[in-house]
């Protein structure tokens, strides 16, 4: 079977997160990068391409010129799948286009900069027909797929209560500098967004609560703290949740948790047990029962699920880590452009993007309404 043929579009060399796409993508042998625009200066751009030993034809100056000159090239060598890794308020633009020029595509979150044009994507996307991932990176990991899979068994029973905690301090030593606060695209609403922490991480949470859960958040009440009042973006934020009149819980994100670097931590609590998992700490799922001693269960053992097996690479024992998480996610888009999806949850599809954007503009919408319970998009 031939590689799948995969674009990109930023991710450039000084890029946070094209390394980690690039590394997923090779991961399981079933792409093949053959060109994109990787960053904003094409002569930046052109040379990273070079590095990367790619044919300098195919780094292209901008989306147009690749749409242009890919549907010159015999069809079996085109681009087949674009990934978009580019600041938020570029997502919108380059998925329509591409998914108007008939390309799968795979996006970084946020989906969008506004429910609205999330749900103008999720029209294209039905009209092509094309396979659209959004990639929550955390729901590639084996310990979360096999947090997700005991759930669904009823394994922890009914459930009661949702936690999930998404801490960062990195943008304390910025935000007390207006200078360089100013420097950051993800605080500058042009470009990031209505929001900085709920719409950078705190999707991340709403995500997993749904993702693990395999329930819906029905309404939310929010407080977001800006610091400062020429600050336009939240950095930290607390909402609660009501998936029910009886199943309620919490998000607690912040980028302003001083010292504190990647602190994901994911607990589910059912009337017979509870489930715990710590994205620094991403191969121990501690199990937790009113009577027993705590039990961790580890990747790559028989006694996980099928779909967390399929994407434990290594024997028990040899620690995998977030290029796997997303490598999986990977896997999930390459069974379905080929037809062959195996696991349900395989990756995030465009639906779960309109439903984080959802989630976004409804967070600040309460915080802003003066902390408020809002009804979440039914979508
Ligand atoms: P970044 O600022 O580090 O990199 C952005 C890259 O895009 C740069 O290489 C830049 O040159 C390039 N670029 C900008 N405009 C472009 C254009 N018009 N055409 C081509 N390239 C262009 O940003 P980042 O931290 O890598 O974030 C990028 C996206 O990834 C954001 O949407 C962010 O939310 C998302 N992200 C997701 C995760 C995750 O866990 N899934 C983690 C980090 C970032």
């Amino acid at each position: 079977m031939s590689k799948i043929k995969l674009g990109i579009l930023g991710g450039g060399e000084d890029s946070l997160i094209g390394i980690l796409h690039r590394v997923a993508a090779s991961m399981f042998d079933r792409y093949e990068i053959v060109g994109g625009v990787f960053d904003i200066e094409h002569a930046r751009s052109l040379s990273f391409g070079e590095k990367l030993q790619l044919d300098s034809k195919r780094i292209y100056r901008d989306l147009d010129h690749l749409i242009k000159e890919e549907a010159q090239l015999p069809e079996n060598e085109r681009m087949q799948v674009i990934s978009v890794l580019t600041p938020n308020f570029l997502h919108f633009p380059m998925a329509k286009q591409l998914l108007e020029n008939g390309y799968n595509v795979i996006c970084e979150k946020p989906l969008t900069t506004t429910y609205e044009e999330a749900k103008i994507l999720q029209k294209t996307q039905e009209k092509s027909g094309s396979i659209f991932g959004v990639t929550y990176t955390y729901t590639g990991y084996p310990m979360v797929r096999q947090m997700k899979t005991m759930i669904s068994n009823g394994e922890i029973g009914e459930i009661q209560k949702v936690d999930v905690q998404y801490y960062q301090g990195w943008i304390n030593p910025l935000i007390h500098d207006k200078e360089k606060r100013s420097n950051t695209w993800r605080l500058d609403p042009e470009k990031s967004g209505i929001s900085c922490c709920i719409g950078d991480i705190g999707t991340h949470a709403f995500n997993m609560a749904e993702y693990v859960t395999g329930m819906r958040i029905s309404s939310i009440l929010a407080d977001l703290n800006y610091l400062y009042e020429d600050n336009p973006m939240d950095i930290d934020g607390t909402v609660l949740l009501r998936f029910s009149e009886k199943v309620k819980g919490v998000i607690r994100a912040s980028q302003i948790a001083t010292g504190e670097e990647n602190n994901f931590t994911v607990k589910i609590y059912g009337n017979k047990g509870a489930l715990k998992w710590e994205q620094e700490n991403p191969n121990y799922l501690y199990l937790l029962k009113e009577d027993q001693p705590l039990q961790v269960l580890k990747p790559g053992h028989s006694y996980n699920s099928d779909f967390s097996l399929e994407g434990t690479k290594l024997p028990p024992g040899h620690p995998e880590g977030i290029f796997d998480s997303m490598g999986n996610i990977y896997l999930g888009i390459a069974n379905a452009i080929e037809k062959n999806t195996k696991f349900e949850g395989a990756f995030p599809p465009l639906a779960e993007g309109l439903r984080g954007m959802s989630f976004i503009e409804k967070t600040v919408a309460s915080h802003k309404k003066g902390n408020v319970w809002i009804k979440m998009n039914d979508k």
